[in-house]
């Protein structure tokens, strides 16, 4: 199954191996034509569904590289760290929690494993001309970027507790064991919600629960299959430094049950750390505040949601995608690529169309091979222009999933896509 996607997201353009005629870097990945535009159609639901749709989340944008001091502070510089084994054959380390069975998944070899040893996996950077230059790090997690940011938004807007702060930018991590196609990479992107509550139990309580729901009804309304998410509660010993509770939401992936989303009780970990409290403006009471986080990957989610999308039919490998992620949205043809008035019509048509989405023409081969590479890329509708657009001003609509074809007037024809596509 992953060889399938891997195989497409390359053909296709979705996804190719960063730096390939070199011969790639393990853990890092480029987004092609398709990828991105998926890519940017999930941020773009993702942050209209957190801050557009809610009165009480702002958006930010921080920067990739901060002072060093925010991940001492954080406590990320000494404790974001994987346990690490090395095979003594054949020198390949591992993350000792992902190794089943002590047996080398490189070479195969039983019980020759070091010892766990702690590894750090922030990345770093030397800035500046002059020796020695000045080390930093990209950041692990898009998170502290929205804590070192906390008192410029209180001062700056006008949100009150509860409220939250969204983010979607790149983290970077050096990964140990980067694998399973981008699911763990070494740079991906993070959306994240950090959501600031009075510090109370119940109040905690009642807000993880809540962003728990929330998260996975948002991947289930956006076409997950239910029976393939499900949570798992982090044990007390995998729990992040900073969680006080900890739920990840998990995919059932062709490689097994694997993290989609974390929720995180950050409890009042990272503001404390930065020495940041907040004042309520009514009771003039001064507190730190507590964080509920969800924190989901824009890879993943890409990943995850190429392979629930994946069908393969008797004659046609289908993607069916919700249309608010499609990365195209209606694919245009002539009937028969050799009648110039069909072809010129058909441009019209295509002309009229673009614009405010991706939209694609193909005037290559015959129409049933030109609708089964919409459908390998989960296109929602293709639109044929034949003989009697050419009577009528009508052409057909068809529907991916269905196949169904349906006859619409050219005058309609946009607001009819629209109110099918959801835009
Ligand atoms: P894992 O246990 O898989 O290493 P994590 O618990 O360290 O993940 P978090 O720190 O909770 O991950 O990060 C939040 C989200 O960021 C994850 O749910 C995932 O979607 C994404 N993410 C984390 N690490 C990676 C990675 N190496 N590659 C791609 N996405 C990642």
């Amino acid at each position: 199954m992953m060889e399938k996607i891997i195989a497409l997201a390359k053909r296709r353009g979705f996804i190719y191996p960063s730096s390939e005629i070199y011969g790639g870097i393990a853990g890092f990945w480029d987004y092609g034509p398709l990828g991105v535009e998926f890519k940017n159609n999930l941020k773009k639901i993702w942050w209209k569904h957190m801050v557009y749709e809610r009165d009480d989340v702002v958006g930010l944008d921080a920067s990739i590289i901060m002072n060093p001091i925010v991940w001492e502070r954080s406590g990320h510089v000494s404790s974001f760290a994987d346990l690490l084994v090395e095979c003594k054959n054949c020198h390949h380390r591992f993350r000792a929690d992902k190794i089943e069975k002590e047996t080398c998944p490189n070479c195969g070899q039983k019980n020759n494993f070091t010892q766990p040893k702690k590894f750090n996996i922030l990345t770093e950077v030397y800035l500046g001309v002059t020796e020695p230059k000045q080390k930093a790090y990209l950041r692990g997690e898009i998170t502290q970027g929205v804590f070192v940011n906390f008192k410029n938004i209180v001062d700056s807007s006008r949100v009150k507790i509860p409220f939250g702060i969204a983010q979607i930018g790149k983290a970077f991590r050096n990964e140990i064991t980067p694998g399973n196609f981008t699911f763990r990479s070494r740079e991906f992107e993070q959306m994240e919600l950090e959501f600031f509550i009075y510090p109370d139990d119940k109040e905690g309580d009642k807000w993880f629960s809540y962003w728990k729901e929330e998260r996975f009804k948002w991947y289930v309304d956006l076409g997950i299959k239910e029976k393939n998410l499900r949570f798992r509660d982090h044990e007390h010993h995998e729990r992040a430094h900073y969680a006080r509770f900890a739920t990840d939401i998990e995919y059932q992936a062709p490689f097994g049950w694997s993290e989609f989303e974390g929720i995180h009780h950050r409890g009042d970990w990272d503001l404390s750390r930065h020495n940041l409290t907040y004042k309520d403006p009514n009771t003039k009471e001064e507190f730190i505040p507590w964080v509920i986080e969800t924190s989901g990957g824009v890879d993943r989610a890409t990943l995850f949601f190429l392979i629930d999308a994946y069908y393969e039919e008797e004659e046609r490998v289908v993607l069916r995608l919700d249309p608010r992620l499609a990365p195209v949205k209606v694919a245009v043809f002539p009937l028969l690529a050799n009648k110039e008035n069909l072809v010129e019509k058909a441009k019209k048509v295509y002309n009229l169309i673009k614009g405010e989405y991706l939209t694609a023409f193909d005037d290559r081969g015959n129409i049933g091979k030109r609708y089964f590479s919409q459908d390998e890329i989960g296109t929602p509708f293709c639109v044929t222009i034949d003989f009697q657009t050419l009577a009528d001003e009508t052409v057909t609509v068809r529907e991916r999933d269905s196949k169904k074809q349906e006859r619409v007037s050219i005058d309609r024809l946009k607001d009819y896509l629209n109110q099918k596509l959801l835009i």
